[in-house]
């Protein structure tokens, strides 16, 4: 046997914890784990018997493997026959690029369009052909800002529930939005349509915010209405998501804000942090100045989750996840739906022509195999993180798996997860949680997640 690449070991408030980026495990260690580790490599038959115990749960929970095992080769195998085979069919579709907003940073500014009904019934067809061999449908809806185009959205979702229903196969449906427009009446049509999850973006305090997340056409705030409709939605039953864009700018007042949702009751949400990266193009000079490098965001962010937790936001934690590829654009079956029916693989390039992978209108003709269109989804899956020497020798790679691919083929570099700067940070936050669970005593070698 040999110690995994991927184990990460760090101390805590007086002990000793091991994490393996392969399997995730997180344990709280004592000497006898730690020797194992430093002599698995060369020890004898009668040593390791007695340590059997230990050794076959340390096995189990990947920080040590067989001699012959190769955990690079075994991700390998893993992110190319994820990427092909998968019971599920995602749909990330955007009835308009319109939005009632006018935010500095957005990519979507300039474009325009809502989809027809014709697109509409085409998007059922396509859906139903792609659908077969599936066993699952994961619509995200996006925009632009989609509750601008609600009646589309409920035709829609009604013809794709009905349409799952016939076939045999589950649906289920989160939307992004900014939530300006969610009255009670829209949430509970977004309840009825089974969408069950809204990603809603707030991007500071009060103040900050209705600067930066301003209507089009109107000087009206738009914080504390948000902040009213994310009240209706617990009541109401709808679970929501909070992120913040955090920039240089608005970095002051994230407490602000995390104070008004304990003061409405909002403990229970889950609030993170969203790393804003410029990539694209068009967006102005000013924007990039205002982003945070990666090292810092990741501290920034860890700070922020110890925050939440101090503040009573029990379930802020993104422990980590062994992943098979970065996002569902490098995989089959994951497609984004523009409002004419274009097909993107990833939403950052909606309205870009020479993005874009086909059209629902004449996705299944008999179609040249030597096009660029073919050859862009080519590219998509191809894309992984092997061909990279700083990535095969990351220790984080099984959590990462390469970072975003349209950063990497846009600046020629890779984009690491904040992950490789914050997890132990964000680890021994998880530590202190176990810890105050009642059956410590098991805490010994188990994986707590
Ligand atoms: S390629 Fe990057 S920007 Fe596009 S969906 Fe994936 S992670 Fe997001
Ligand atoms: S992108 Fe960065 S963090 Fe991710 S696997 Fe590659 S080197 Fe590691």
């Amino acid at each position: 046997m040999k110690r995994s690449k991927y184990n990460i070991l760090f101390e805590h408030k007086g002990g000793k914890f091991a994490f393996n980026s392969y399997t995730t495990a997180l344990n709280k260690i004592d000497d006898e784990f730690t020797y194992i580790l430093d002599s698995i490599d060369s020890m004898s038959e009668e040593i390791k018997a007695k340590h059997s115990d230990l050794i076959a749960k340390m096995k189990q929970e990947g920080y040590i493997v067989d001699k012959s095992f190769d955990e690079l080769k075994s991700l390998k195998f893993y992110n190319m026959s994820r990427k092909c085979n998968s019971d599920v069919l995602s749909l990330t579709i955007l009835p308009t690029l319109d939005c009632n907003f006018a935010c500095p940073y957005c990519y979507e500014s300039c474009k325009k369009g809502t989809m027809s009904k014709e697109a509409e019934d085409k998007l059922v067809e396509f859906t139903e052909k792609k659908l077969k061999n599936k066993k699952i449908l994961k619509v995200t809806w996006f925009g632009g800002e989609p509750l601008v185009a609600k009646e589309r959205v409920y035709s829609l979702s009604e013809k794709l529930i009905n349409l799952c229903e016939k076939m045999g196969i589950k649906y289920s449906a989160h939307m992004i939005s900014n939530f300006y427009l969610a009255d009670e009446e829209t949430i509970k049509n977004l309840k009825k349509y089974k969408i069950s999850q809204v990603q809603v973006t707030i991007d500071g305090g009060e103040k900050i915010h209705n600067a930066r997340r301003r209507l089009k056409n109107s000087d009206e705030p738009t914080f504390e209405r948000i902040i009213n409709n994310i009240v209706k939605s617990k009541k109401l039953g709808l679970t929501i998501v909070i992120r913040i864009n955090a920039d240089k700018t608005n970095i002051d007042s994230l407490e602000e804000l995390v104070d008004v949702l304990v003061k409405k009751g909002l403990t229970d949400v889950f609030v993170y942090l969203g790393h804003t990266v410029s990539f694209d193009e068009g967006v102005p000079a000013k924007f990039t100045e205002d982003c945070f490098l990666t090292d810092d965001f990741a501290k920034i962010s860890a700070d922020f989750t110890n925050m939440l937790a101090n503040k009573g936001f029990k379930n802020n934690i993104s422990y980590p996840k062994p992943i098979s590829f970065h996002c569902a654009a490098q995989r089959l079956g994951s497609y984004i739906v523009g409002p004419q029916g274009e097909l993107y693989k990833c939403e950052h390039d909606v309205g870009v022509k020479n993005k874009q992978i086909g059209n629902i209108f004449n996705y299944f003709d008999k179609k040249e195999i030597n096009s660029s269109e073919y050859m862009e989804q080519i590219n998509w899956l191809l894309s992984n993180p092997f061909e990279d020497e700083e990535c095969v020798n990351c220790n984080i790679l099984p959590i990462c798996m390469g970072g975003c691919s349209n950063y990497r083929n846009k600046l020629c570099k890779a984009y690491c997860m904040p992950f490789k700067y914050n997890l132990v940070e964000l680890l021994k936050i998880k530590c202190d949680d176990y810890n105050e669970c009642s059956n410590k005593k098991e805490f010994k070698s188990v994986q707590v997640c």
